[in-house]
């Protein structure tokens, strides 16, 4: 992720996680590492391999933090977002269930007006809303989608 945009984002979730009251966690991204996995699938585009690769790239950095603090469950907030298949991250968070022995919560956030709960909080809260998803090839993706949309 470019890194200004990553700032933007981390801000809006430090903001967040004060007003809640909650604890936040932050690990460094592993650029290199989060490159090769994603490298191979790199032209696929959204909701492709290149996704599942990023989706269990930080699940499992979740579950390493969740393992080291001890925690017993792991959920994740991937699943609000319409553009993410729910299917997909369900399936690899439990797979780390398996693996770190730490239950996961199975979940689907869009459902029940999850999605449109969540940018209700956003415009209540002046939220930055992003344009695209998160990665290089995401933004790229975006900027040719809106070159080519007609004048
Ligand atoms: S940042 Fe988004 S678009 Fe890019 S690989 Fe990850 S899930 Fe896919």
């Amino acid at each position: 992720m470019p890194l200004l945009e990553y700032e933007k984002r981390l801000n809006e979730l430090e903001t967040f996680s004060s007003f809640l009251g909650a604890d936040l966690i932050i690990e460094e991204p592993d650029v290199k590492k989060w490159s090769s996995e994603t490298l191979p699938y790199k032209d696929l585009g959204e909701r492709s391999e290149r996704c599942w690769a990023c989706y269990e790239h930080r699940m499992m950095i979740t579950y390493q933090k969740a393992k080291e603090y001890g925690f017993n469950t792991v959920a994740t907030s991937l699943t609000i977002s319409p553009h993410k298949d729910a299917v997909k991250v369900n399936e690899i968070g439990v797979k780390l269930q398996k693996e770190y022995g730490i239950e996961y919560l199975v979940s689907d956030f869009k459902k029940n007006d999850g999605f449109k709960k969540s940018l209700e909080i956003s415009r209540k809260m002046n939220f930055y809303r992003q344009n695209y998803c998160g990665c290089i090839y995401s933004k790229k993706e975006r900027e040719a989608a809106v070159r080519s949309r007609p004048a």
